[in-house]
């Protein structure tokens, strides 16, 4: 079963070598708008993704996700550290979020009235459990969705870190959820690569791309650890709508 890299960090060209070697390169037309293109290397479709309120519906990625026969999707991202511990070139470990998206798509399901998904966990344990073994420097962090492109103001940022966000950042949220009501997997890995508009800010001194090195590194041991078939849940939580009838069995009719 495939898997799906979703980059919302550009990175330098052949980084990505390790994960195999190039097989095809995939647009899927979806309900939502065409996605991709899609880049297979070994068994990862890799999917570039920068945030922008006129970016693609996040409804076909997902979508197009799982017409790839994707299970599980792992995210890397760029994020804003709002907590004052924070410096660039720090790796985070999402373990739950904040949305504060205003503009963005929050469901598939706007004709069945079903939906209502449990968000604990906030992300794939399975998924998240491979990235703190094999990136144990990954701090888990509370990451705050919003729209951008703009940044924060400095009293924004304040008020953030009073809600309890450590990270902000503009493409896991609606992303996770609306890969649950999908069945999917999906977390994330972040580097910090500014810091909130309320602290001074830092020269950058190569440790975003030091970060980037020790992600790139343990990719493929991640992807490697993901147990088959998953022991997570994601790929349920669909069974009781689908068992009372309130969702057509094949997951295309869902949207
Ligand atoms: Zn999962």
């Amino acid at each position: 079963m495939p898997h799906l890299l979703i980059l919302a960090q550009p990175l330098p060209p052949r980084s990505l070598e390790n994960l195999g070697e190039f097989a095809e390169e995939r647009v899927v037309n979806t309900p939502f708008g065409e996605a991709g293109p899609f880049a297979l290397r070994g068994d990862v479709w890799i999917l570039p993704y920068f945030g922008s309120p006129t970016r693609t519906d996040p409804r076909a990625t997902l979508w197009a996700a799982k017409d790839l026969g994707v299970q599980r999707i792992l995210a890397w991202e760029a994020v804003i550290g709002l907590d004052h511990d924070l410096d660039r070139g720090d790796i985070v470990l999402p373990d739950d979020y904040i949305d504060w998206t205003r503009r963005q798509p929050t469901t598939f399901f706007q004709r069945f009235g079903v939906g209502y998904i449990q968000q604990v966990p906030p992300f794939c344990p399975d998924i998240s459990t491979a990235i703190a073994q094999h990136l144990p420097t990954a701090r888990p962090v509370i990451y705050l969705g919003d729209e951008g492109p703009r940044r924060e103001s400095a009293a924004e940022a304040r008020m953030f870190l009073r809600w309890g966000a450590h990270v902000r950042g503009l493409n896991l949220v609606p992303e996770t959820y609306l890969a649950k009501e999908l069945e999917l997997c999906f977390a994330a890995i972040g580097v910090v690569t500014g810091v909130g508009a309320d602290r001074a800010r830092p020269q950058p001194e190569g440790e975003v791309r030091d970060a980037g090195r020790a992600i790139l590194a343990a990719l493929p041991s991640i992807f490697a650890a993901l147990p088959d078939p998953p022991q997570c849940g994601c790929d349920h939580l669909q069974a009781g709508p689908r068992r009372r009838g309130a969702l057509p069995q094949d997951w295309r009719e869902w949207s």
